[in-house]
């Protein structure tokens, strides 16, 4: 049971890549440029992908990994998303003009691509995985994830600002071994983390106080430039509450034992 580490910063630039994890071999957390790291024997192992909202960072790789991998597969990739998500991809990506629709694609009645809508409440199992959505607060309909397995559990924020309810679901889990949240832009650039909804290190540690788990943190979705600043913000802020935090580096793994 591991999760890989493929993708987690806020932009591109050198070794960043955009949001995107491994669930052992068959399942993804979005899908942003650190997908497109994954060699093509990888790429073809992929059949669900959970995705947290429809922002470009989160899902650019996905129109092209179904063009590369649907000749040598049988079955189609599950993307399981809210139906607000579906909708804007079947809208503004799979629509003929900036990529094909490939739930049509090789064939109508075989296509690579299958669309499963997630609703909030209700969890999807997979192998021995239990993924359940949690709600976040984004500027367009977003959701987090619980990784839920025997061994262990871990959660994903995706993109979010304060928000209430991620904690209270999150303290509803008989255990957290890790948690993922963001942290997009440093204390100075607060107006536009609430504009954009991301955490900033101060809105970000004052949601920490409603979180009843201690589990190792990571922080996701530093803004290229501002790693080191927001870093050292959150660290100087979170002092003394009794957490472990840490950015989140490409290729960290995350083992549940
Ligand atoms: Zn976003
Ligand atoms: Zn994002």
């Amino acid at each position: 049971m591991q999760i890989d580490t493929l993708g987690c910063d806020g932009g591109i630039g050198g070794t960043r890549r955009t949001t995107c994890y491994r669930v052992d071999q068959t399942i993804l957390i979005d899908a942003g440029t650190g997908l497109l790291d994954l060699p093509l024997e990888a790429l073809e192992k992929i059949d669900h992908i959970f995705l947290t909202h429809s922002h470009f960072d989160h899902i650019l790789g996905l129109p092209l990994l179904l063009d590369s991998v649907y000749k040598n597969r049988q079955t189609p990739v599950t993307v399981h998303a809210l139906p607000e998500t579906i909708a804007i991809l079947q809208s503004h990506i799979f629509n003929w003009k900036i990529w094909p629709d490939f739930s049509l694609i090789p064939r109508a009645d075989q296509g690579a691509l299958r669309f499963q809508p997630l609703r909030m409440g209700k969890s999807v199992s997979i192998d021995d995985w239990v993924i359940s959505p949690l709600p976040v607060n984004h500027v367009i309909p977003a959701i987090g994830y619980a990784l839920v397995s025997p061994q262990g559990a871990l959660a994903i924020s995706g993109d979010t600002t304060s928000c209430e309810a991620f904690w209270n679901h999150l303290n509803r889990l008989s255990r957290l071994d890790y948690l993922i949240v963001e942290a997009s832009f440093p204390n100075d650039a607060q107006d536009l983390a609430k504009i954009s909804k991301h955490f900033c290190p101060s809105l970000l540690q004052a949601d920490l106080k409603l979180l009843n788990h201690r589990p190792a943190i990571f922080i996701s979705h530093l803004k290229p430039g501002f790693e080191d600043a927001i870093m050292a913000e959150l660290q100087a802020q979170c002092a003394g509450m009794g957490f472990t935090l840490q950015a989140l580096q490409r290729q960290h793994r995350f083992k549940l034992a």
